[in-house]
């Protein structure tokens, strides 16, 4: 049953007395200035009001996003202060209000948290991530998932499959949608394709692994460190190529019998472009993901039409997506590694910790 309101006023009186109990308030993490970590300081909040459209989130964990630790910095001028940060959320729908159909108390829920208008003509045509009318991102211009609770516009809401752990669920969009997106849509991947990732060992790189060994494909790992080839080989990599320089294209050609690969998952960007390059087989597919040095990379075009590559750039995936995703790693157990469980009051710390990257797998707040 879903309460229909249109103020928290009204929902307060009906709900939330319960947890009033013992002088308990309600807490989030506000960021009020730029700057360190010592910026995201617990405190209490007042009850967030609901509007047309709108839905009412008990959080049940927000995961701690390496984007969080650059907007925290301010060096992201589409923040605006006071802001609750945190795109990386699940939880459970607690109120809806006024207009929103399809969504009722009980359900439990993450978010595509790119606030598109739905209304042009590229969110018309599954394109929200171009759209240019945006409302900005959950977590950057609306309160996100640092918190007890959350307001979330229902069209950022997607309901979880059946029995699928919420802590899994939240890291769908951020973590999984790019690669996905990069694997089944661009690359179109089929059992016995092989697939180069480059930047293999971070979050991004690790759960394309899973997507590719889920499709039966073969994931050949690319990693600048050696200290990084046993992780990778424990995380499902067929094979892991350790390339400092970047230039690793002969050694996927020898993997391959000289073929190449059928697609790269290019997450570090211009360091291994050259590299990524070489790897493609005929007909071979490039999704671009990360770029880490915002460095011109140069590109034989020669090679581009005689081989018929494709490069393609990937920014996020669209909630129509976001639900097959969600589908597709419950029905193959996906399950995201997750470092570390921290309370929401310890926000600071998380940030710390992820800033130090000595952390495999992701960092949760659990409120
Ligand atoms: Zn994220
Ligand atoms: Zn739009």
């Amino acid at each position: 049953m879903s309460l229909q309101l249109t103020n928290w006023n009204q929902f307060h009186m009906k709900q939330v007395p319960e947890r009033r109990h013992g002088e308990e308030p309600l807490k989030a993490i506000k960021l009020r200035a730029f700057g360190g970590p010592e910026t995201l300081i617990c405190e209490e909040i007042a009850l967030p009001s609901m509007g047309q459209g709108e839905v009412l989130v008990k959080i049940a964990c927000c995961g701690v996003c390496h984007l969080d630790l650059i907007l925290r910095s301010g060096m992201r001028s589409r923040v605006s202060l006071p802001r609750v940060l945190g795109h990386e959320l699940a939880g459970e729908v607690v109120a809806t209000g006024l207009g929103v159909n399809g969504f009722a108390a009980g359900d439990r829920v993450t978010v595509f948290n790119f606030q598109a208008c739905g209304e042009c003509a590229d969110c018309l045509r599954g394109r929200p991530s171009l759209c240019r009318f945006t409302k900005g991102d959950i977590g950057q211009t609306r309160d996100g998932g640092y918190a007890e609770y959350a307001v979330l516009d229902a069209a950022n809401l997607v309901r979880l499959p059946d029995g699928m752990a919420m802590e899994e669920a939240c890291f769908a969009a951020c973590v999984y949608g790019p690669p996905y997106k990069a694997i089944r849509k661009i690359g179109d991947i089929q059992p016995g394709h092989a697939v180069v990732i480059t930047g293999a060992s971070g979050g991004l790189g690790l759960a394309a692994i899973q997507i590719v060994n889920a499709l039966g494909g073969r994931a050949i790992a690319i990693t600048g460190s050696p200290g990084k080839v046993q992780l990778l080989k424990e995380k499902g990599a067929s094979d892991v190529v350790v390339s400092p320089d970047g230039n690793f294209g002969e050694d996927v050609r020898a993997l391959t019998d000289g073929r190449g690969v059928d697609l790269v998952v290019e997450l570090t960007g211009s360091p291994t472009f050259a590299g990524t390059l070489r790897s493609l087989a005929p007909g071979g597919r490039c999704a671009v993901i990360g770029e880490l040095h915002g460095t011109p990379v140069s590109v034989n075009l020669g090679l581009l039409i005689i081989k018929e590559l494709r490069i393609e750039g990937v920014q996020s995936a669209s909630r129509g997506e976001l639900r097959e995703i969600l589908d597709f790693m419950h029905a193959n157990g996906i399950k995201p590694e997750i470092w570390r469980r921290m309370p929401l009051a310890e926000a600071a710390e998380a940030h710390r910790q992820l800033h130090k990257r000595g952390a495999v797998g992701r960092i949760l707040l659990v409120p």
